[in-house]
């Protein structure tokens, strides 16, 4: 992913002619923490974890990302998660840097109190570089709302009691989370869906997708699609794949997932592999399941017109350039899943004025964010003559280095 994030800014700052020293301040994070902490485990002895935060730039605002929780987190992958958040903050026009952190640890195997105790130790290991006006935390891998209550209430106690629910997002409601988090990031692919279908003037009812990946993100999307008239004809999970050429009932494949734990064997369809489903004959693919599903070996195989990565990274370099000569049009996930950390924006704008939107309003400003982000890279594409990846990062990186100069250097 850092490897990605730096080989899409250089070539955006190329095109920008983007001068030193702006350049490299903003190609590298501003601050990369590692914490070591212990933690009492329940058979009574103390483990030691290992923590990182990464801030890429505070400079339109703090900086935003998510906190995961796995065995194999390293410090280089925070970085380029942080790296990616930054450019996907700006390109959406939110007024945010980018972040990203981790445990290293197995919470499978972890008990509810282990993981509260690794949460609010970890916490307060970062208090001194976290805040809603510094950097703001959110679920990502194996966290969710139980780990962000936790974190509001170990720094609120850090601060005479005060109750700070803009020092993370993705809270319970209750806490101030927001309306419409859940669905948002399926929801912004959605409007990113219909917007690339106007600009290149195919009407979005009948059209045909297949979407691989079936959890938040891909089963949202797929819904939103077909329930303003999209085809969905196959659709994946981690266990397989379903086909049916007259398309999928969504509502009722949600429910076969829900009594099940997998889209396999859905009444009406004929089973299919994830490798059969990314080269199908469709007119939309939506990779919305991990990183690196199209790749040199199956660039070539690849039928969909359009590429819309709600994944993060699904893509390698050399299939992104594959799909680029073949005329492919690949929405970036930088721009096609920014639904979900532009929902996070409104709920710590919903926080700091402890003023609660309906659902409605929140899908409303959504739609604007994330229309308007599409309008500015499309634009970006057409003028410049280039793909909608560099248009993304161009738009992304024209805007921070933008702050970055009137603000000026303090050196
Ligand atoms: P999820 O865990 O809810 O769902 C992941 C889905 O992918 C599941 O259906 C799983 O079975 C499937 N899957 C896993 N490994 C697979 C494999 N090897 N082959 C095929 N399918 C596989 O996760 P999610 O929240 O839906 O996130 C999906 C992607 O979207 C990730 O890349 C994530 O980083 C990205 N993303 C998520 C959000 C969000 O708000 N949740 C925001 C931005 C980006």
């Amino acid at each position: 992913m850092l490897e990605l994030a730096r080989h899409f800014y250089d070539v955006a700052a190329d095109r920008l002619r983007l001068q030193e020293p702006m350049r490299t301040l903003l190609r590298y994070p501003k601050r990369k923490v590692t914490v070591e902490f212990p933690v009492v485990m329940d058979d009574g002895r103390v483990e030691r974890f290992e923590g990182f935060r990464v801030q890429h730039h505070p400079i339109v605002g703090p900086t935003k990302g998510g906190i995961r929780y796995h065995p194999k987190v390293t410090l280089q992958e925070v970085e380029g998660l942080a790296v990616l958040m930054a450019w996907k903050c700006a390109v959406a026009g939110l007024p945010f840097g980018g972040a990203k952190g981790g445990v290293r640890c197995d919470p499978t195997r972890m008990s509810e109190g282990e993981l509260e105790r690794l949460t609010r130790r970890f916490a307060s290991e970062l208090s001194f570089m976290i805040g809603p006006d510094i950097d703001i935390p959110a679920p990502d891998v194996y966290t969710g709302e139980r780990e962000m209550a936790w974190f509001v209430d170990t720094i609120s106690m850090h601060h005479r009691g005060q109750f700070m629910p803009g020092l993370v997002t993705g809270k319970p409601k209750v806490l101030g989370g927001s309306e419409g988090r859940e669905t948002a990031t399926g929801r912004g692919g959605f409007f990113v869906a219909q917007e690339i279908l106007k600009a290149l003037s195919r009407e979005f009812e009948g059209v045909t997708m297949a979407v691989q990946g079936f959890g938040n993100v891909g089963s949202n999307m797929a819904l939103f699609c077909h329930e303003a008239g999209a085809k969905i004809v196959a659709v994946s999970d981690i266990y397989g794949g379903v086909y049916n050429p007259e398309g999928l009932d969504i509502p009722k494949l949600k429910a076969h997932v829900r009594e099940t734990g997998s889209v396999k064997d859905f009444p009406g369809t004929e089973p299919l592999t994830n490798e059969e489903l990314l080269e199908l004959d469709v007119e939309v693919l939506v990779p919305a399941a991990i990183e690196n599903q199209i790749h040199e070996e199956n660039a070539d195989d690849i039928k969909a017109k359009i590429v819309i990565e709600l994944a993060n990274g699904p893509t390698t370099l050399e299939a992104d350039r594959a799909l680029y000569e073949r005329g492919v049009v690949v929405v970036p996930d930088i721009l096609a899943n920014a639904g979900g950390v532009t929902v996070s924006y409104f709920e710590w704008v919903q926080d700091r004025a402890f003023w609660f939107w309906s659902a409605r309003e929140v899908d409303r400003q959504l739609a604007r964010f994330l229309r308007r982000a599409f309008r500015r890279v499309w634009e970006m594409a057409e003028r410049e003559s280039v793909d909608l990846r560099t248009a993304a990062y161009m738009v992304a990186v024209a805007r921070v280095a933008e702050a970055a100069r009137a603000r000026g250097l303090y050196a």
